[in-house]
């Protein structure tokens, strides 16, 4: 068995290029760029409550990270330094070993340092901390949309959902489909290089982690302004296309959630840029609707009425 700093050295000791001073002392160094504000965001992650106690820990080590560079996003932030609290029933070294490797990965790809964290005994649950930086008064806020702003969303919607009802026997999918989806579900893709590019352009912006609907509520909520959104409109992968079962597909793409898309608002004069930005990154965006004076959303659905967005379609997911 090996002791708490043998597992540290071994599994989270990496180089550090972008720090001053990293894991191993009683606090890490870090120092911002001039001009910049530091974003800093923290997410827990309980076993048995947000994820199941055998999930593939390389897949966890991924996602717990990307859930959190993906908020660095939203705030059109630079991930530059992230901490990791761990806590395991036993120090199991097959799988500390698989969950370093699915984190620090990702860390590599984002040049995200991991500069410290926490190792104790307890009943298996994670929390990682990611700080970022963005240029002073550049941070893109839920509070900034504006009436007659654009409703954009990049990439599609749906599909992390639809491998959610797929492991819970509410769909059936073929296999490449499945398969598809569930890579959607267990490695998402935080939208880093998307976020800093609307520094300047869009007016707010969250990703969707709770589901569109409520996702953009909170922009709503926090701006004091309404929407509307077209059905329609909103950007699917084949496999939810095809989806026989059309109402599970509506659900899943309004209400579904960890899809870590970035949802955002910005004038209609930056239609054009915001367009070839996505042609730029390779990545779909796509105008879902505008907002409107007054509070609230209004889906209007594929028939062109207004929705009602029942509570019951989150049900599906609980
Ligand atoms: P302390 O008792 O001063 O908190 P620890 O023994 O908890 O020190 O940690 C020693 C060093 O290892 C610290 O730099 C801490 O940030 C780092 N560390 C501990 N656990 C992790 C982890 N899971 N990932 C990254 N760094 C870690
Ligand atoms: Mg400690």
């Amino acid at each position: 068995m090996h002791s708490e700093f043998d597992l540290i050295r071994r599994f989270f000791t990496h180089p550090a290029p972008g720090t001053v001073l990293g894991v191993g002392d009683d606090a890490a160094l870090m120092r911002a760029a001039p001009g910049h504000e530091l974003a800093v965001s923290t997410d827990m992650l309980v076993g048995g409550q947000h994820f199941f106690l055998d999930t593939d820990p390389e897949k966890l080590g991924h996602k717990a990270l990307a859930v959190n560079l993906s908020d660095m996003a939203a705030m059109g932030a630079r991930p530059r330094w992230a901490l990791l609290a761990l806590a395991l029933p036993e120090p199991d070294e097959a799988w500390l070993s698989a969950f370093a490797r699915g984190f620090m990965a990702l860390a590599a790809e984002f040049h995200v340092d991991l500069v410290g964290g926490d190792t104790t005994r307890g009943p298996l649950s994670l929390c990682v901390t990611v700080l970022g930086e963005v240029p002073e008064g550049k941070a893109l806020r839920r509070d900034g949309a504006r009436e007659g702003d654009d409703v954009w969303v990049s990439g599609s919607v749906g599909d992390a959902a639809l491998a959610l009802a797929h492991l819970k026997r509410q769909a059936v999918l073929e296999p490449a489909d499945a398969a598809w989806c569930l890579s959607r579900l267990d490695a998402p893709t935080p939208r880093v290089a998307l976020g800093v590019a609307l520094r300047g352009i869009a007016h707010a912006a969250i990703d969707v982690s709770d589901g569109l609907a409520a996702d953009l509520g909170h922009i709503l909520e926090r701006s004091k302004v309404g929407a509307i959104v077209e059905l329609s409109r909103l950007p699917r992968s084949a496999v939810l296309e095809r989806l026989a079962d059309r109402k599970l597909a509506t659900t899943c793409m309004l209400a579904g959630g960890d899809d870590y898309e970035l949802l955002f608002t910005a004038p209609a004069g930056v239609r054009q840029v915001i367009e070839d930005l996505g042609r730029e990154q390779g990545l779909r965006v796509t105008r879902i609707g505008r907002v409107t004076a007054g509070a609230g959303l209004t889906v209007l659905g594929e028939d062109g009425a207004p929705m009602v967005l029942e509570r019951t379609g989150f049900d599906h997911f609980r």
